[in-house]
């Protein structure tokens, strides 16, 4: 019997969202989520894509994560596809913190889950529902090989003076503060699907990879390996996102707490929580602040404003840092979906070679396209992400070989 299959979860503190692929031809057999666990009205909702079948969804008292698990094992179990499978070959798990140390994608053993668990502060909020994740998939399943693939791996490259603050040294290092960036799952995946568009190895093009989805984070990607994120010690520092404010004076914290009376949690759920576009215009969904902008709604015409100021700026800083660049790739919800976004990021910037066709911006679809001018010195591209598939991708290379 082949083992061809991986298992990819990404647990949540309150969710597990996971998908089933057949490795042989990067084929999902099944995807789904399991929402709000621990509440009464947890939500699992299931999709059968190989045997075409219809979603099935589901909703009750879902107590914990190992619940979780098991309830979506049995949903696997009516389409054939069950835990229990010998073609199972490995379970991939999204690890959010891999501090300095992780550079790779890691099969999973006690010491592991002690370094895991060694970053919680540094990562409160993820890493202990990727622990839970990993914790209760082993408990189901102890013979099976469970990989990390960590968010921070691919930014592992980034030389010191990209990943340090100008702080003092003793005090940063004790406390492990440095850059570590965030979706480099996705930086991975994009920047070599643009690559990839462009005809060319990964080692030889620069590119500039804008991740734009509810999180939003840009990278700079020379010959394959990152050089630069615009996300620091917490996805917090950057691009302006949906929720997050992203770079700012650090003094405003100081000025909120002293002048404000606002609490370290205050300002932390402030910044993180109902700051960004949501905290300039009430909405974080890029959809309805073009559609409030079309009626003529000047907050929401100012965050979009403000969005794109700081996205341009990332552009520009990245073309330093890259010196030559030979791509822009646009990808994740916003990226892949707002040509708007994609049209005003790069307006006024013909003198870098950058330019967007208006046609080509205009087309909607899966598949990765050019959407600059015939001729363009530096491609702008639009890159779907795939950030499941490049988990199970880097799972199956760790553990599938020998499979079979
Ligand atoms: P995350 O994984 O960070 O939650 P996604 O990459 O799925 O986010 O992106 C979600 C965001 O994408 C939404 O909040 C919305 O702003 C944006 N989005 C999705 N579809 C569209 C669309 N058709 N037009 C504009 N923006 C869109």
């Amino acid at each position: 019997m082949s083992s061809s299959r991986v298992l990819v979860l990404n647990s949540g503190s309150s969710s597990v969202k996971y998908q089933l692929l057949d490795m042989r031809d990067s084929s999902r057999l099944a995807v789904g989520l399991v929402e709000r666990i621990g509440e009464e009205t947890s939500r699992l909702k299931h999709t059968p894509l190989a045997s075409g079948g219809e979603s099935r969804e589901w909703t009750g008292a879902i107590a914990d994560h190992e619940a979780a698990l098991k309830a979506v094992s049995a949903e696997l179990t009516k389409d054939g596809l069950g835990l229990d499978s010998p073609e199972l070959a490995a379970i991939g798990h999204r690890v959010v913190h891999g501090g300095k140390h992780f550079t790779e994608p890691t099969v999973i053993d006690d010491a592991v889950l002690a370094e895991i668990e060694r970053l919680i502060p540094v990562a409160p909020l993820h890493n202990p529902a990727n622990l839970t994740g990993i914790r209760t998939a082993s408990a189901l399943r102890p013979d099976l090989p469970q990989v990390a693939v960590f968010d921070t791996a691919f930014h592992t490259t980034m030389p010191e003076s990209a990943a340090r603050y100008a702080i003092d040294v003793e005090t940063a290092d004790a406390h492990r503060i440095r850059r570590y960036g965030f979706h480099g799952t996705s930086h991975a995946y994009v920047s070599r699907a643009t690559a990839e568009l462009l005809g060319k190895a990964p080692e030889d093009v620069n590119v500039i990879v804008l991740h734009l989805g509810n999180g939003a984070s840009a990278s700079a990607v020379r010959g394959g390996k990152c050089v630069d994120t615009s996300m620091g010690l917490t996805p917090l520092e950057g691009l302006v996102m949906g929720t997050r404010s992203g770079d700012m004076d650090p003094a405003v914290i100081f000025h909120l707490a002293r002048v404000g009376g606002m609490s370290i949690a205050e300002i932390d759920t402030l910044l993180n929580k109902k700051s960004g576009l949501i905290g300039l215009c009430g909405d974080n969904d890029m959809r309805e602040i073009r559609r409030r902008i079309d009626e003529g709604d000047e907050r929401a015409q100012l965050a979009f404003d403000i969005y794109i100021h700081r996205l341009k700026k990332y552009i520009g800083a990245y073309y330093a840092v890259l010196g030559r660049v030979d791509a822009i790739a646009f990808t994740a919800g916003v990226g892949e979906n707002a040509a708007p976004v994609r049209e005003a990021a790069v307006a006024g910037l013909e003198q870098l070679g950058l330019a967007v066709d208006a046609e080509l911006n205009a087309v909607r679809g899966d598949e990765a396209r050019l959407i600059s001018p015939a001729g363009a010195r530096v491609a702008v591209a639009v890159v779907p992400t795939d950030e499941e598939l490049e988990i199970a991708t880097q799972t199956y290379a760790l553990v599938g070989k020998g499979n079979g």
